[in-house]
């Protein structure tokens, strides 16, 4: 994504963590493409080489392979840093289910040894990404972001303690900090593959193999998908802000519609049969509903629009297009 409109200072150096995954490794390119100075710190538990290699080489970027579980790591990664837009973390529900003490020691006390950094630092503002998880049981639609819910996973309990420790951090040390609530992101480079791969991209490879996706419920569960640009545009503006009462606060990250997972499949097949017309004819299997998943999700980005002047390019059409073609150039075998 091309962020020049958004006037961020090229002059500013930015660490990433978690930035050989699939948001970071988008951040980061879209940085240096800015003429920032980027620092990547990664451990790559879910990252991937591939996702950065081509930025190895590029003068501004710096590749640190360290783990925020230590913190002598995070201080490394903090030098002479101006911003950090913090991605690292264990995704997914399910693997916070099966593993929720491995979770909550990278989420939790890796995010607290990140905060500790950033303050001794100096650093002049910690952008992190939370999650729509923090809505947890909360049935209220659209989402709106202080009005959550009780949290149905352990993961969903690692982001929203996020926040309370950034709150904290803003108050007691003055550390600006601004929360990404971001909900269901896709895009170029999401790993379609693993137990926890996230839905569009696994659905999008399986079509590409002409395997069955298998939907769990009956299809009517809905999201509000968001495109990974919007996400890039969301951090970047976190940065760029000079408004005061737009930040020590969070913000929902969407585009601010549902699509429920039977208009997907029909989406995703339209999007993918200009490529193979057999796509079409792929039969779709209904499973059981998941643990921890909540029917319906919805963001209100109001707030974003408001305070941040967020103004999303992409829908989930314009951006399924996007994401489809790169996954077609990139990983059809
Ligand atoms: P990802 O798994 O592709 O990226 C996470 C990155 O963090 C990986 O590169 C991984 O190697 C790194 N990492 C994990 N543990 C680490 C550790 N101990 N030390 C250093 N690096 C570590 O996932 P993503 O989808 O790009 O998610 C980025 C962030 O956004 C995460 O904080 C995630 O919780 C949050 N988020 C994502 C979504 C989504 O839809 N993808 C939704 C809500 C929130």
């Amino acid at each position: 994504m091309n962020i020049e409109k958004l006037n961020l200072n090229p002059n500013h150096h930015i660490l990433v963590t978690g930035g050989a995954g699939f948001i970071g490794s988008n951040i980061c390119e879209s940085l240096l493409k800015n003429g920032n100075k980027v620092t990547c710190l990664d451990n790559f538990a879910t990252g991937k080489e591939e996702n950065i290699n081509h930025l190895l080489d590029h003068t501004n970027f710096t590749l640190l392979r360290g783990d925020i579980r230590n913190l002598e790591d995070c201080h490394t990664a903090c030098k002479n840093v101006d911003y950090i837009m913090h991605q690292a973390a264990l995704g997914s529900v399910p693997r916070s289910i099966n593993d929720p003490i491995t979770s909550n020691a990278v989420n939790v006390s890796g995010f607290l040894n990140m905060l500790v950094a950033a303050r001794d630092a100096n650093v002049k503002r910690f952008v992190y990404a939370a999650s729509s998880s923090t809505y947890g049981d909360s049935e209220s639609l659209p989402k709106v972001e202080d009005k959550i819910g009780r949290p149905l996973s352990p993961y969903a309990i690692t982001k929203f303690v996020n926040e309370l420790y950034a709150d904290i951090f803003s108050k007691t040390y003055g550390l600006e900090t601004v929360g990404l609530r971001y909900f269901n992101v896709f895009g170029r480079k999401q790993d379609p593959k693993g137990a926890y791969a996230a839905v569009i991209p696994k659905f999008v490879m399986q079509f590409m193999k002409h395997e069955s996706p298998t939907i769990n419920g009956d299809g009517s569960y809905s999201r509000d998908f968001t495109y990974i640009d919007n996400v890039i545009e969301m951090n970047v503006r976190s940065i760029v802000t000079e408004n005061k009462e737009a930040v020590n606060t969070v913000y929902n990250v969407a585009f601010g519609e549902r699509t429920d997972l039977n208009e997907l499949i029909g989406l995703l097949k339209e999007n993918l049969s200009k490529f193979d017309p057999k796509i079409k004819d792929v039969e779709i299997r209904y499973g059981t509903t998941r643990q921890g998943d909540v029917p319906h999700s919805l963001a209100s980005i109001d707030k974003a629009k408001e305070l941040l002047g967020y103004n999303p390019q992409y829908n989930i059409k314009s951006g399924l297009e996007e994401a489809v073609n790169w996954y077609w150039d990139n990983l059809k075998e």
